[in-house]
């Protein structure tokens, strides 16, 4: 006796910046959305509340997104305010892609877990280093939990081999190790580099 199809799992895309991480959760997106299925995307948002926005790659390309506060948002918004998600509800997504979530919190764990039980395809895109080269946050708890993980490189600024960190710059020079995540009013980039040219000041 066949089982009905379970498309539920948890897909995992990392990398540093300007890997194409966006770049392809859009591909992997706009190909659920193109089969006609229901495709729900969230991201942080920068500001205070949540609004319609979208995901968007360096390169230019996007899709319609919900910009949310942390993972109690999302739980909200799946489930209609204030209700808790109904466990293989009917009117849940067939596929929820979020964007940098690196900077939700660890409530994103459990709930994309019950979605991924569910039997939601659950496609996700973030840093998995801080700019430290350090393993960011939670994400290594999601790296572990997926089905499939990718990592992409993108091209080091210095040499072109494949970079794999997130090099900080504050006022053109390497930021140290302790240099506040958030620094007001200073003037900050980013570069992506390789191991050899990545650096941290003590
Ligand atoms: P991510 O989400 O990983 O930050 P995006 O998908 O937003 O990456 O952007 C990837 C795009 O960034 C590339 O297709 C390319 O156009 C651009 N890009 C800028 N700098 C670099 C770099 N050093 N290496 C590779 N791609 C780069």
């Amino acid at each position: 006796l066949k089982s009905p199809y379970h498309g539920g799992h948890l897909e995992v895309i990392v990398g540093p910046m300007f890997s194409g991480k966006s770049e392809e959760l859009i591909r992997r997106l706009t190909r659920s959305v193109i089969a006609r299925q229901n495709v729900q995307v969230f991201k942080p948002a920068l500001d205070d509340r949540y609004h319609e926005s979208a995901v968007a790659s360096h390169a230019g390309r996007s899709v319609r997104a919900v910009a949310v506060r942390g993972a109690a948002e999302i739980r909200a918004h799946l489930s209609g305010e204030g209700t808790l998600l109904p466990s293989g509800s009917a009117d849940l997504p067939d596929v929820v892609g979020i964007d940098e979530v690196q900077f939700m919190d660890p409530a994103l764990v459990p709930l994309v877990l019950e979605l991924a039980d569910a039997g939601v395809r659950v496609i996700l895109a973030g840093l998995d280093l801080d700019f430290r080269a350090e393993p960011f946050g939670f994400i290594p708890e999601l790296l572990a939990r997926a089905e499939t993980v990718e990592k992409l490189t993108a091209i080091c600024t210095v040499c072109g081999a494949p970079a794999t960190r997130s090099q900080r710059l504050i006022g053109g020079e390497p930021a140290r190790f302790d240099d506040p995540v958030v620094l007001v009013g200073a003037q900050e980039s980013y570069e992506a580099r390789c191991r050899v040219h990545h650096v941290v000041r003590p």
